[in-house]
């Protein structure tokens, strides 16, 4: 059979732009691990914060915002969202920081300053003494990854989309107008291949003979550690400071810490550093009177950029029928179900709905061709 779509990456861009391209073509998406969602996909901080971010990335999570508070019921029976507020706390050396942030912050983004002595009180730990300011965003949520990444797998496949695991992609041709795409489980075809292999979009670009659009995997690690004794964190804000050097967030019972870092990584299976969760030790018992014990978990994941650090989604110069859907940083998760439906657009070449573009949705300031230049 010929696919109208092969979609390589069985993540959250994989698995969302599948199913959006499934009610209108036939779909396949190949995913190399025997699960779906094993990479970043199932190792982020599952934030969503509409103050995060460049302004791209807001615009689609403006976008996204709907479908994450009221889900079609056909989508999920779950609640995909539950709010927690964000406080952004500012110390000596980060007032510039957090000026920039609220600066940035607008009608559909509501920052609100507050004083330090209203942080400490939303969060009891910090170090009040040391805060010479503090902003909260009451908007945000923690987002049911997994049941939103059920929601979409459930809809590829009631449209009638394939997804199959344990299928490493190594080979790329072009036959006449169709792709020949190897695999460790066979070789598939199609009419359009998709590329939204995360941290490897680079390797499946080059192996298509795709722009080479500069994709850098960055390392961020976090670990899971208790609250304060008898102390229940469940209502307590995320924490990140102005200049992103920690971040804390309540997590199924646990606190999530983790120190923002980016460290450039090959693709794959990223395992956290030591010392990246010392110093987020480190960070957290400066900020605050927390004094960490035990380290529950630790984890790594990559969070893939290019040098804009927008997503790049839309067809190549280079190579026709050959689709991107990848660089999406830190906020792949949260920018899921705008992101789908422009890239199911953009694949499918038909215009972008009205809704998305209010949001200021702009496909220029997606397409792979911005990133064309010299390096080319
Ligand atoms: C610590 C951390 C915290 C984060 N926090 C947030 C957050 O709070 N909010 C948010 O929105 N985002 C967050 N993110 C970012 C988010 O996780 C990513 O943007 C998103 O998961 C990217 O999805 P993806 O499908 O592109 O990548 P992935 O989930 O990595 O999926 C790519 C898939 O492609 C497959 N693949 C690769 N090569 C091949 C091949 N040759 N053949 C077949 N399959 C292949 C891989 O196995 C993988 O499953 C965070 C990330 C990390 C690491």
């Amino acid at each position: 059979m010929i696919y109208d779509f092969v979609v390589i990456g069985g993540g959250m861009a994989g698995v969302s732009v599948g199913a959006e391209l499934a009610a209108h073509a036939s779909v396949r998406v190949l995913e190399m691990e025997s699960q779906p969602g094993y990479h970043s996909t199932g190792r982020s901080a599952a934030l969503f914060a509409e103050a995060y971010g460049n302004k791209v990335i807001r615009s689609l999570t403006r976008a996204s915002r709907a479908f994450f508070f009221a889900p079609p019921a056909a989508f999920t029976a779950q609640t995909l969202v539950n709010p927690r507020a964000v406080l952004f706390t500012a110390r000596e050396g980060q007032a510039a920081q957090l000026e920039h942030l609220l600066d940035s912050s607008s009608q559909e983004i509501a920052l609100e300053r507050i004083a330090p002595a209203a942080a400490a009180e939303l969060l009891p730990i910090l170090r009040r003494e040391e805060l010479i300011g503090a902003a909260v965003d009451h908007n945000a949520a923690d987002i049911e990854v997994h049941e939103l990444l059920q929601g979409y797998l459930r809809e590829l496949r009631r449209q009638g989309g394939i997804l199959t695991s344990a299928a490493a992609v190594t080979r790329l041709s072009r036959h006449a107008t169709n792709w020949q795409v190897e695999t460790t489980s066979g070789t598939f075809e199609g009419k359009v291949v998709v590329n939204a292999a995360g941290a490897w979009a680079g390797a499946i670009a080059h192996l298509a003979g795709a722009l080479p659009v500069g994709l850098t995997p960055l390392r961020r690690s976090a670990c899971l550690i208790d609250g304060p004794a008898n102390v229940s964190v469940a209502q307590w804000p995320m924490l990140i400071d102005a200049a992103e050097q920690f971040y804390l967030k309540p997590d199924a019972g646990r606190l999530l810490l983790s120190p923002a870092d980016e460290t450039p990584a090959p693709p794959g299976d990223a395992q956290p550093d030591d010392l990246d969760i010392a110093i987020a030790v480190d960070r957290l018992e400066e900020a605050t009177t927390l004094k960490v014990s035990k380290i529950h978990h630790q984890w790594a994941g990559l969070r893939s950029f290019v040098s804009d650090r927008s997503p790049v989604t839309g067809y190549d110069p280079l190579q026709p029928g050959f689709f991107w859907h990848a660089a999406l940083g830190g906020y792949g998760i949260q920018t899921a179900p705008a992101l789908s439906r422009v890239a199911a657009l953009l694949a499918l070449k038909r215009p972008i709905e009205e809704d998305l573009l209010s949001h200021g949705v702009d496909t220029a300031e997606l397409a792979p061709t911005r990133l064309a230049g010299p390096r080319a």
